[in-house]
């Protein structure tokens, strides 16, 4: 596999960074995953913005311009030959030398890595057939959520819960409230109502749950942005979850209560069709 480090296209096994970065030994860094379709980039433009919010939230540099990224996106996809697969792309604060809790000087390079992962049939899951269930887990994360930093151990430790309780993932919760899942944004679905948590800083904005809402509405289905109580979920008719990764993947069981007939949802199943449809067009 070839993969982009700080300007390089090298074979993985050249690629190398600092053992001084401070994404390694601060988790001083922020990612995006855009899924790729067809060996097209999927909201491309969607994750470039995030990624320039979180690193203007964080004072990182930002490292190039839009075009220049979508160009490496394009070059590793074309280099794989990925099909269908992620790309994902880590930017730190760089390696200044010394290690200090204090920011390096503002001329430190940011560290850029990029690299893919081929997922054949990506769209067409197994587990959208079937639906997925979870449990409900405590969210202990930092306060600012909407930052997509690489700090990923709770959320790491979250799908071994889960893993343990022979599920297949968790939600997140907070003064009884699901925040999100461990890489994913949360829906339940009422009578004919969407509902998923509102944005602020408890939450990612997920790219993946502005393009499904954006459909959603489209389609004349009704959508509440509000927080929901994990009892609220247990008594739902549907649930579900979305990620750049996973789409839109129906939720069939949450703390062991079976959803409706078990089986995925109308809505979610429609959503999910919908997405990857509308995705497939406009990707580049
Ligand atoms: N929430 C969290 C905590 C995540 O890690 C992710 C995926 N990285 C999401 C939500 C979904 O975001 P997106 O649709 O942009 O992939």
């Amino acid at each position: 596999r070839t993969v982009y480090v700080n300007g390089d296209y090298l074979p993985e096994h050249e690629a190398k960074v600092s053992v001084f970065d401070r994404g390694f030994l601060m988790a001083d860094g922020v990612y995006e995953v855009t899924s790729v379709l067809g060996g097209k980039l999927i909201d491309f433009e969607g994750h470039a913005k995030r990624l320039e919010r979180s690193l203007h939230e964080l004072q990182i540099r930002k490292p190039m311009e839009d075009a220049a990224l979508l160009e490496i996106h394009r070059e590793l996809v074309a280099r794989n030959e990925i099909e269908d697969g992620m790309i994902y792309l880590q930017v730190t604060r760089g390696a200044p030398g010394d290690r200090d809790f204090a920011f390096p000087p503002a001329e430190t390079e940011p560290t850029v890595v990029l690299f893919t992962q081929a997922k054949p049939g990506l769209a067409e899951s197994p587990a959208a057939k079937t639906g997925i269930r979870i449990i409900s887990i405590p969210d202990i994360r930092w306060g600012r959520r909407d930052i997509k930093t690489v700090q990923l151990l709770y959320p790491s430790m979250g799908k071994m819960m889960a893993k343990a309780a022979g599920v297949d993932d968790a939600w997140m919760v907070e003064d009884d409230h699901v925040t999100e899942g461990t890489s994913n944004n949360a829906y339940i679905v009422k009578g004919n109502t969407i509902v998923t948590r509102h944005l602020g800083t408890e939450i990612l904005h997920g790219i993946t749950r502005a393009a499904v809402l954006r459909f959603a509405q489209e389609a004349q289905m009704k959508v509440e942005e509000r927080a929901f109580t994990i009892e609220e979920a247990k008594q739902a008719d549907e649930a579900f979850i979305t990620s750049a990764s996973t789409f839109v993947m129906p939720v069939v069981e949450i703390d062991g209560m079976t959803l409706g007939d078990g089986a995925p949802g109308p809505v979610a199943s429609r959503l999910r069709e919908i997405y990857i449809e509308e995705s497939r067009r406009a990707a580049l």
